[in-house]
């Protein structure tokens, strides 16, 4: 069977104090935590840069430094993000860091992210049966995906997909259709569990109703990540399809299994992977799958 690709998801804007201190925020944890998860198993890992409390930072300085120190200490794939809640932001800002880095070979990154469409992002307190946040919309227009396109392929990177629902996977289909994308393309079904409403359960049927819907005279390499939920529940159904994985600290804090490291999620799912008879990728079998340079 075709080996499978780990994504380690190490931060996005998980806190600390929501559960697992492990969460790696300053460059140094980040880079630490790369190498400890690409010799657990990863190919690719995906940060958001964090101040020392766990804020966000949107300086494209800290983004080249963490990515530089990642390289310098890893040969794992760098997939950054471009920044989350954008209310109002241009499109060729959120995307300035990474084609700024992508010119500096020491800080180049091998991804950026397009998320296929807008959804709402507020978080639901299900026991309170209220939302916590009323106003937050990940906003991504066809103009903005357009200009992502376009700039991300110029700039020589992989674009990485994310699909939050059925609008978005068929967003993707139809870039593919109008000859934006490079098959394969790589597509990351982004289930939700709790907190957030916007993407499909963390269920076989959210996942199955995505496979349902993506393009069948088209190559697309698939991953699937559950932000908010535990990713193992579906990882052996994931893996058996032929699928790729994205876990970490980053969508979900792991309490069932005590505060494991992101290195200790790669590392268990690396062990499903075998029982099933796949073997994990390594970085450059991870670039050949994907058809990147
Ligand atoms: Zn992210």
């Amino acid at each position: 069977m075709r080996k499978l690709i780990i994504e380690a998801r190490v931060n996005e804007y998980m806190l600390r104090e929501e559960g697992n201190p492990n969460v790696p925020y300053s460059p140094e944890e980040i880079a630490a935590d790369a190498v400890a998860c690409r010799e657990a198993g990863a190919a690719v890992l995906h940060f958001h840069a964090r101040r020392p409390d766990g804020a966000p930072e949107h300086a494209a300085q800290a983004y080249a430094e963490t990515v530089a120190r990642i390289r310098a200490a890893s040969d794992i794939l760098v997939h950054p993000t471009l920044g989350y809640v954008t209310l109002d932001a241009s499109s060729e800002s959120r995307l300035d860091h990474v084609l700024r880095m992508a010119q500096d070979r020491e800080r180049a990154p091998h991804f950026a992210p397009m998320d296929m469409g807008s959804v709402n992002v507020d978080r639901y307190n299900a026991q309170a049966r209220r939302f916590e946040t009323k106003g937050l919309i990940y906003k991504n227009g066809t103009d903005t995906l357009e200009y992502f396109a376009n700039n991300i392929r110029a700039a020589g990177l992989k674009p990485y997909l994310v699909s939050w629902n059925i609008g978005f996977t068929r967003y993707a289909s139809a870039f593919l259709e109008m000859g934006l994308l490079d098959e394969p393309a790589y597509l990351c079904f982004c289930l939700t569990d709790n907190t957030f409403l916007g993407g499909h359960p963390g269920t076989l049927k959210g996942l199955q109703a995505h496979l349902d819907f993506l393009p069948q005279d088209r190559r697309v390499e698939w991953t699937v990540c559950n932000f908010g939920g535990n990713l193992f529940a579906l990882a052996a159904t994931v893996i058996s399809l032929g699928g790729h994985i994205s876990i970490g600290l980053g969508d979900y804090t792991y309490r069932e299994l005590g505060t494991p490291t992101n290195a200790e999620l790669v590392a268990r799912i690396r062990e499903i992977a075998r029982e099933l008879g796949r073997e994990v990728a390594s970085p450059d079998e991870a670039k050949h799958i994907l058809g990147m340079r």
